[in-house]
């Protein structure tokens, strides 16, 4: 044997041994692991043990000569892991045996979405799972909704380049939770076939991110192309696949190597501190154990209130908690209005963190938690300067006790729901607070709640763009503020014309623009939740439909205003559970709508349940508006029942008007003729200025 081979040799038994007692290493951090899950006081992270062990690895390391650099990587990693095992411990659905998980991510094989999968499923299982790398964000989503996967891993940030706005984009409109994080070093090389010289090449493949990454690079190679593919991994392979010594891949070296290319040029990336911020996905919520340091994940946009994003963020100062990051994006179809996005310290269920949330809903048109999760992004120490009692298990900075965003309350906190917790002050989110503070709901120019009464007037139904133009001229000229319209009709009999769909949401859209309305239509199905909602100013969830609860939920991703009328059967208090759905998935902007219940009388269409406008008011800072029309079925009955309404305090009406009343394809019955809507409002305006508002 050669003496070269001698000394590999040694070096084979000497990593042995390592990895050997790596493994014993890690038992006894399983059995530590085990005792820390049935204490409930024994905190994850211990600095004083933290500190103690830096510094005899410090010590050690000297002794034999190792650079602290060297060590502090090393024992990071090693703490790193040993932490995410332990955490499966404090996980509330831990399984006595090791799961099998569908995972998701975005990429290709080999890539690092990839790798950064295995390490985000460990404190989850420590069994085998099934990957599947996906091409786009979009599919990979639609893969995660349609229960085809149980997690997806996404990249959302990168250390260079910035955010990943489609991602972002992405995640807003769908029904999916941030559950963890993962920041990963990224290292990008150029690579191509073997034996190709740098100059040789007429193109290189990379994905658009990589690229976004090493543009000062790329501007190096004159003349060369660039041809974006969707990974960069993707892009290695295809380069061996294709043969053509001519194209080039910017990858990580590993793809490079998986894929049989030879590396031309090293860190080809602009900064040296190149890293990428992943997230992983999934359905549902999940709560993260007190004893962990948390993240909390926010997307809100502000309402009309004046300095209202300084007053959320103040809401985090006053109750001492650190904002990671804070985001903002054009809202499409809003300009000059924007969606931000806020990752806060602390978990979800922490009393301060709910105290926050709470006094931000005064100033939020909506707010959802994204989610919470295991925060994996503090600074990290070095092993040559050992941090004094602010270094975690796995070597990041934790705050000094009674300074974290994960102190107490949380037993406290266990009824609420981790994807929006209770308000603290009320039970209910829809209560009227003890301030007495009501709700102004937005929609386009007009304002309901406010000073004004708002009147809401149009057609039963979108018949054709003549009759909705010449019935938005006549609500406009009668001083109504909105325009009502339906183009998807619930109707008693399959028989009865039932809308124009989209072809009558177009008719509405225009209509509104040309008098300068907003428009407010009904939403029948979730699946068309999207198309309506690109159409409408505002929402409306039919009588028929107020304990769709599905519908609801999705209407609580919106952040759009939602007509919400109430049930001919349903009471006071389900009506108000109804509203709690859409302010539970974060949508702050509901407007409550009486529209007659069904009783024994039968000389109206319903009974109009009068009483329950000042009950409301008692109950729920929402607005509240009434419908007269659907209530009396009969045009006579809708000018004295609209006239009461806004006598017992309603914010505002909706009615149905028509140009030719006995032509209406709907609910003719009930349709008031120009003339009556111009009746109906001379009577209303003594009504309420008597009140103090105006029309
Ligand atoms: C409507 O407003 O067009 C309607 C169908 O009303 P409701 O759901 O109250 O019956
Ligand atoms: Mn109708």
């Amino acid at each position: 044997m050669s003496p070269l081979n001698t000394h590999r040799n040694t070096i084979d038994e000497i990593d042995k041994e390592l990895i050997s007692l790596l493994g014993r290493r890690m038992e006894a951090v399983r059995t530590i692991g085990a005792f820390k899950g049935q204490d409930e006081h024994a905190p994850i992270h211990d600095p004083t043990r933290e500190h103690d062990l830096f510094a005899f690895w410090t010590a050690e390391g000297e002794k034999a000569g190792l650079p602290g650099f060297f060590l502090g990587r090393l024992l990071r990693e090693i703490l790193s892991h040993s932490r995410r095992d332990q955490e499966r411990h404090l996980r509330p659905s831990a399984h006595p045996e090791a799961p099998r998980f569908r995972v998701g991510y975005h990429g290709a094989v080999g890539s690092y979405a990839e790798l950064a999968t295995d390490k985000l499923l460990q404190p989850r299982t420590d069994g085998p799972s099934d990957k599947t790398p996906f091409e786009t964000f979009s599919g990979a989503l639609d893969a995660l909704e349609g229960e085809e996967i149980d997690y997806l891993l996404l990249p959302i940030e990168n250390t260079v380049s910035g955010s990943i706005h489609e991602v972002y984009r992405e995640i807003t409109n769908r029904g999916v939770f941030l559950v963890d994080e993962e920041v990963w070093p990224v290292q990008h090389c150029l690579a191509a076939l073997p034996g190709t010289r740098v100059e040789a090449l007429v193109a290189v493949r990379s994905d658009p991110d990589a690229f976004q990454q090493c543009q000062r690079f790329f501007r190096s190679l004159v003349g060369t192309k660039a041809e974006s593919w969707y990974a960069s991994a993707a892009a290695a392979a295809s380069v061996v696949e294709g043969g053509d010594p001519t194209v080039g891949a910017i990858c990580s070296p590993d793809a490079a190597r998986m894929a049989g290319l030879e590396i031309l040029t090293e860190e080809v990336s602009d900064h040296k501190d190149n890293r990428t911020r992943y997230v992983l996905l999934s359905r549902s919520a999940e709560e993260v154990d007190s004893r962990i340091p948390a993240k909390t994940s926010l997307l809100l946009t502000v309402n009309h209130h004046h300095g209202a994003l300084a007053e959320c963020l103040q809401a985090f100062a006053r109750e001492g908690l650190n904002l990671s990051k804070l985001e903002s994006r054009p809202l499409p179809q809003r300009p000059w209005e924007y969606l931000f996005y806020i990752d806060v310290e602390g978990n979800v269920q922490d009393e301060r963190m709910r105290t926050a949330l709470d006094a931000m809903r005064e100033f939020t048109g909506s707010l959802r938690v994204l989610g919470c999760y295991p925060s994996r992004t503090r600074g990290e120490p070095t092993l040559a300067l050992p941090p004094r009692r602010l270094v975690g298990e796995t070597g990041e900075l934790i705050a000094p006790a009674g300074e974290s965003g994960t102190t107490g309350g949380s037993k406290a906190a266990t009824k609420a729901s981790v994807a929006c917790p209770t308000p603290v002050a009320s039970d209910q989110l829809s209560s009227l607070p003890e301030s007495g503070r009501r709700s102004v709901v937005r929609v386009g120019e007009a304002e309901i709640g406010g000073d004004r009464f708002t009147l809401i007037a149009g057609p039963c139904a979108v018949e054709s763009q003549s009759q909705i133009m010449k019935s938005a001229e006549l609500v406009a000229e009668a001083g109504a503020l909105v325009l009502r319209g339906g183009a998807f009709k619930p109707r008693s009999s399959p028989y009865s014309f039932q809308g124009l769909g989209k072809e009558g949401l177009d008719y509405l859209a225009e209509a509104g623009r040309t008098f300068g309305l907003p428009v407010v239509t009904e939403c029948l199905r979730v699946e068309d939740v999207p198309m309506v909602a690109e159409a409408a100013d505002m929402i409306q969830v039919g009588a028929r439909n107020m304990q769709n609860f599905e519908l609801l939920k999705v209407l609580g991703r919106l952040r759009q205003p939602i007509l919400l009328k109430r049930g001919m059967s349903a009471t006071v208090k389900e009506l108000l559970q109804a509203a709690e759905y859409i302010l539970a998935g974060g949508n702050h902007q509901v407007v409550l709508c009486e529209r007659g219940i069904r009783t024994f009388e039968t000389a109206t269409r319903s009974t109009l349940d009068v009483s329950s406008v000042p009950v409301l008011k008692e109950l729920t800072h929402l607005p509240v508006i009434v419908d007269p029309s659907h209530a009396a079925g009969r045009r006579e009955l809708v000018i004295p029942l609209a006239h009461a309404a806004a006598a017992v305090g309603a914010d505002g009406l909706i009615v149905e008007a028509h140009p030719v009343p006995s032509e209406a394809l709907c609910d003719a019955e009930q349709a008031l003729s120009p003339d009556d809507l111009l009746r109906l409002v001379a009577g209303l305006r003594p009504i309420v200025e008597a009140q103090g508002r105006r029309l």
